[in-house]
């Protein structure tokens, strides 16, 4: 069992677009045994991480650990085939970026699919609220994409401590 550290917001390896996984070459295993030992980890250490993808523990594989409501399982390959139109704003996070809190846009629904380890089909034909929106969040890791390129307004990004706490006005119009 190896637990990595995070990859941190900054590091290029984050912004980089990670590559699609031919489950037959087994190259990506051990990072894929590393990335679920490592948010299993976060989730003991911390009491919340309900998913993490391969970016943020420095691998270059088109894979996200879930360990949620959706289940516990690595998703390979994931794709988001369809995106509703109306979105909605929330505050996000991220273990990248430890210590903020993001206002976001995200697709209020979304149809979600990909492949478990032996290559075999996972589909989420409808995933909506949390769901939906952790979806979105971890399948962006995957291209190179972070919170603050979503954020609903340029500076809709607040420390994590100050949740709950008053903030901007156009901040609680926009993630109320
Ligand atoms: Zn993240």
């Amino acid at each position: 069992m190896a637990i990595r550290e995070i990859v941190l917001f900054g590091d290029e390896r984050l912004r980089e677009r990670a590559v699609e996984i031919d489950v037959k070459n087994k190259g990506w295993q051990g990072d894929a045994k590393d990335l679920v030992d490592t948010l299993i980890h976060l989730k003991e250490r911390f009491g919340f991480g309900n998913a993490l993808a391969a970016p943020q523990i420095g691998s270059t594989y088109r894979m996200i650990a879930f360990n949620g409501s959706m289940g516990t399982f690595l998703a390979i390959n994931p794709i988001i085939t369809w995106r509703s139109e109306d979105m909605f704003p929330l505050w996000d996070d991220c273990f990248s970026l430890p210590s903020a809190s993001a206002a976001v846009m995200r697709h209020r629904e979304i149809s979600f699919e990909c492949m478990d380890e032996t290559g075999q089909p996972i589909r989420f034909p409808r995933l909506s609220g949390d769901q939906a929106q952790l979806v979105q969040h971890e399948v962006d890791h995957l291209d190179g994409i972070l919170m603050v390129d979503r954020l609903v307004s340029p500076g809709a990004i607040i420390a994590r401590e100050m949740m709950g706490r008053a903030v901007h006005p156009s901040l609680r119009q926009a993630a109320a």
